[in-house]
């Protein structure tokens, strides 16, 4: 759970002063390692050498007592799993990409592993609340939690200049599940179109960032580069980027919670997964591209795990380069490859006609209960699942 960190001035300053040491530690932990491994082709492991460093460390620099045992080695650890990953990515022949150094102005922020060193109150379920940590003080924090329970660890982090309190919890996730079917068609026009004809905007968020966006590197471009001027813009770029990626998270959420909350199996296309990196894959190049995205892979991510939680949720996914959901008819199979232009499915065979997209997913829900309707009528507590006379059209509040 993520709450949004309201801190004094002077709470603030000691924030920034924290994550400055905590970033120096994380440099000097990793400085030490390529040394180390330089000079004698030692590999220092976190555990045999930089772990037992810590108490040294604040005999020498008693300004690190302060932060707290477990929020130090945890830091350490952080270096560890950098290596780690890197370590994964070459052996998977991945673009390796060595750790490095980190900026303190930026550093992440850093986090008590355990119950050790904060105490969190809040009012019911979790809302909103006081935030206690060992030698700073009593911090304000904001923020509704969709489940409470057993609070596990803290991570303080810093994102554009704010920063935020992640609990994590410990916790049975209940999510119901839906009754109706659908399947569901990706698109660009729309972000979702599905198979009982529903379809889903781009939200209009986006769009006016992306102007807003394009507004301010205007401005940028007029500013002397790194006058007083130009870091106030470049400030209020980054910003502005940290609230589209705010706005974007919340949109997927709220999306793919009302889908897996309406309907209880569905079927979509299998995306590659090359394709879903976090820059999107080389065929979303350009920044107001980057910005209009909705995030397909985020939806179809949060999709996932989200019809996990429910016990009798499904989704599957359709192998695409098989079925071919666009050429295909979902009344008589018959097939006809369409130009990207044709929005309308018009069936030669049969004459079923309808909108592209919503045949698309028409088709792919046809697949699954084809592919999987045996399991879906006896096994895993599942039941027979009617299919509704009329779609009932779900909630898509915009973020
Ligand atoms: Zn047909």
């Amino acid at each position: 759970m993520r709450y949004k960190i309201y801190p004094t001035k002077s709470q603030l300053a000691m924030l920034e002063a924290w994550n400055i040491l905590h970033c120096r530690l994380y440099n000097a932990c990793l400085e030490q390692r390529i040394t180390m491994y330089r000079g004698r082709g030692v590999s220092v492991g976190y555990y045999n050498a930089q772990q037992n460093e810590l108490p040294a460390l604040k005999a020498e620099f008693p300004e690190y007592k302060a932060l707290g045992s477990q929020a130090l080695q945890e830091t350490v650890r952080r270096v560890d799993r950098a290596y780690q990953a890197f370590f994964t990515r070459v052996k998977r022949g991945d673009k390796a990409g060595f750790p490095r150094f980190k900026s303190a102005r930026n550093y992440v922020g850093f986090c008590y592993p355990a119950k050790a060193g904060w105490k969190f109150e809040s009012g019911a379920n979790g809302k909103h609340g006081k935030l206690t940590l060992s030698n700073l003080g009593t911090l304000k924090v904001r923020g509704v939690p969709r489940q409470w329970g057993e609070m596990r660890q803290l991570t303080l982090s810093k994102h554009a200049g704010e920063w935020y309190a992640i609990i994590t919890i410990r916790c049975e996730v209940k999510r119901p599940s839906g009754t109706f079917q659908a399947g569901i068609d990706l698109g660009t026009e729309h972000v979702l179109s599905l198979s009982d004809g529903t379809q889903i905007e781009n939200p209009r968020f986006l769009k006016t960032s992306s102007k807003k966006l394009a507004r301010l590197q205007r401005e940028l471009s007029r500013r002397t580069r790194f006058g007083v001027n130009y870091n106030r813009t470049k400030g209020k770029i980054a910003r502005l980027h940290a609230r589209i990626a705010r706005q974007r998270e919340d949109f997927q959420h709220q999306l793919t919670s009302s889908l897996v909350a309406t309907y209880g199996i569905l079927a979509t296309e299998e995306l590659n997964i090359k394709n879903m990196t976090a820059n999107g894959g080389a065929y979303k190049k350009g920044l107001n591209r980057s910005i209009l995205d909705v995030g397909m892979s985020g939806i179809l991510q949060k999709l996932e795990y989200k019809v996990k939680e429910t016990s009798t949720g499904r989704l599957w996914w359709v192998p695409t380069r098989k079925v071919k959901p666009s050429q295909t008819c979902p009344v008589c199979g018959h097939q006809h490859k369409k130009l990207l232009s044709e929005r309308i499915h018009l069936c030669g065979n049969c004459g079923y006609t309808g909108n592209r997209d919503v045949v698309a997913a028409q088709v792919m829900l046809g697949w699954a209960l084809e592919n999987y309707g045996q399991e879906l009528a006896c096994g895993d507590g599942m039941g027979v699942l009617a299919r509704p006379s009329e779609p009932r059209n779900p909630d898509y509040s915009e973020a």
